[in-house]
């Protein structure tokens, strides 16, 4: 196997993870089988107990790991699977090595940051190495800025690592930020040049360093920076920002011949330079498109960037498929539960409610869906949206006054929402959530089964503590609630829709965590055309 280990420099947020993803779709472009990984510094076990405003959003993988959002950016770049063995933090590898002391496996020794520390890091590299022997080229990605104190033990872990595998079979890439200063009109290569000796003092040498820039870099600058941090010129890569969408950051890496030089370093330069038909094909739909709809993101942590991204994303890619541009309008919850559904999303053509935890912004939610289903707009609820389509089905149409989920109120007379194990007066079951890929069985007939394409079987992620209450099935399906599918093991509920309605489904699972550019969601798809068939209709 080969390795590329992808370092950032100078500040956070430069996109190193796109740069990373970038890298990897183009290889696999290439023809090579690569696999994706990122290492956190921090010291949480995983981001699943982060609060969004730290983190952003929580991505779960198959496996059910919890993990950071940048394995989002592998998983729609490229087709590699990952797992939690994709994920490693500080948290992880710490919380390995005092167990193992407790257990007396250091025999005596005492238990040091180099080697024991690092041997852990190491490992996991070793460790997906076998698990998959079919990958080229892994990719890993180290979080943080180096200079950070605690990213050091990863810097050095690599360091050793890239000696015992063989420098020739490791390509080191660090990204960095080429600041523009307005009042002289120039671009700045000293941070750079500072970051990259920081990281020589490290004991590694970047064999491609990627400049994070707004304008294009001159020849001068160019020339600079390579001799400055020991690169050869070419090995000076630009990364500008992408005029419209992050898809465009693989097309942008490539003007510079990235792929190229990745694989000359590595060895692997015999594979063919790669056609990018199919991508390029899709960034000029997402820039182009001919028709646009405005669809409601009506959440909790709307005005954080990150916070609903896979979301925003597949309504990209479900935008791109039918031609159309998703303007996402953002909402806040609780601007509905002051102003009233109307006046802020009157004139959307679809409404979303995403996931979340927690009670605020809770009643504007169950506004929005009224709102959609009374007035016949596209509603698409996930994981929280499904469970808030229940409570306001249950209130409005059942007539189970004070309906909800006991997350929101224990004492609510009608539980349509709640733990599995109040469902089954089971105490002291942990509450745990239901992570992870999980199978389940779709019914023919229903609006859910035609957009799978009549699948039998559907399998998604999963990241929630509440179910639909099965006390409460029959009552709301002789009210008109069709339940599209259930899982295959528990039977617990899993999409709900309305017949005769444009389109009103709600998933319990997280769809988003499985769109891809040239493949939307097929749920997305479907939410994203009845958005569509109403603004042309009107
Ligand atoms: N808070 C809800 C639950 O735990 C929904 C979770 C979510 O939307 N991810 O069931």
């Amino acid at each position: 196997m080969k390795y590329i280990f992808v370092t950032g420099g100078v500040v956070s947020s430069l996109g190193k993870g796109l740069a990373a993803a970038s890298i990897g779709a183009l290889l696999e472009h290439r023809g090579l089988k690569t696999l994706m990984q990122k290492f956190d510094p921090y010291l949480n076990v995983d981001p699943g107990t982060m609060s969004p405003y730290q983190h952003g959003e929580v991505y779960v993988l198959d496996d059910g790991a919890e993990t950071d959002l940048d394995l989002g950016h592998y998983e729609r770049f490229t087709s590699g699977v990952l797992s939690r063995m994709n994920n490693l933090t500080s948290g992880q590898v710490f919380d390995a090595v005092i167990k193992k002391e407790r257990k007396g496996e250091y025999l005596g020794k005492t238990v040091q940051f180099i080697p024991h520390v690092t041997d852990e890091i190491k490992s996991r590299l070793h460790k997906v190495t076998d698990d998959n022997p079919e990958v080229d080229v892994l990719i890993t990605e180290i979080g943080g800025t180096v200079g950070d104190m605690e990213g050091l033990l990863f810097i050095e872990a690599l360091r050793q690592f890239a000696l015992e595998v063989g420098k020739d079979n490791v390509c080191f890439i660090h990204v960095t930020l080429l600041p523009y200063i307005k009042a002289a009109g120039e671009i700045k290569t000293k941070p750079t040049q500072q970051s990259v000796a920081k990281l020589r003092e490290l004991g590694i040498q970047p064999d491609i360093i990627i400049c994070r820039t707004e304008a294009d870099l001159d020849e001068d600058n160019r020339r600079k920076i390579a001799m400055f941090c020991n690169v050869e010129k070419k090995n000076v890569v630009a990364f500008r920002d992408v005029a419209h969408t992050i898809y465009e950051c693989p097309l942008d890496l490539r003007r510079d011949k990235i792929d190229r030089l990745v694989v000359d370093k590595i060895g692997l330069g015999h594979t063919p330079s790669p056609a990018l038909d199919d991508w390029e094909h899709f960034v000029r739909r997402v820039i182009h498109p001919k028709n646009k709809v405005n669809i409601a993101v009506a959440g909790k942590y709307i005005e954080l960037q990150d916070a609903y991204k896979s979301i925003y994303e597949s309504l990209i890619h479900a935008g791109a498929h039918h031609d159309t541009k998703v303007n996402i309008v953002r909402v806040e919850a609780e601007a509905i539960e002051d102003h009233g559904a109307k006046a802020v999303i009157g004139d959307v053509d679809g409404i979303l409610v995403p996931g979340g935890f927690g009670d605020r912004g809770i009643e504007g939610k169950i506004l929005a869906a009224q709102y959609a289903r009374e007035n016949n707009i596209p509603y698409f609820g996930i994981c929280l949206g499904m469970q808030i389509a229940t409570i306001e089905f249950a209130r409005n149409v059942c007539k189970l006054r004070g309906a909800n989920s006991t997350e929101f109120d224990k004492h609510t007379p009608f539980p349509i929402i709640s733990l599995q194990e109040e469902q089954k007066g089971v105490e002291d079951m942990g509450a745990t959530m239901r992570l992870g890929s999980c199978e389940s069985v779709l019914f023919a007939g229903t609006r859910a089964s035609d957009l799978y394409g009549g699948a039998e079987r559907i399998h998604e992620r999963h990241r929630h503590r509440y179910e639909f209450n099965s006390e409460f099935q029959e009552k709301l399906q002789d009210a008109g609630l069709v339940i599209s599918s259930v899982s295959e093991k528990e039977g617990l509920v899993e999409i709900v829709e309305l017949p005769n309605h444009p389109f009103f489904l709600g998933a319990q699972f997280h769809p988003e965590f499985q769109s891809k550019p040239n493949h939307p969601h097929p749920l997305f798809a479907g939410f994203v055309k009845a958005a569509l068939d109403r603004a042309q209709a009107q």
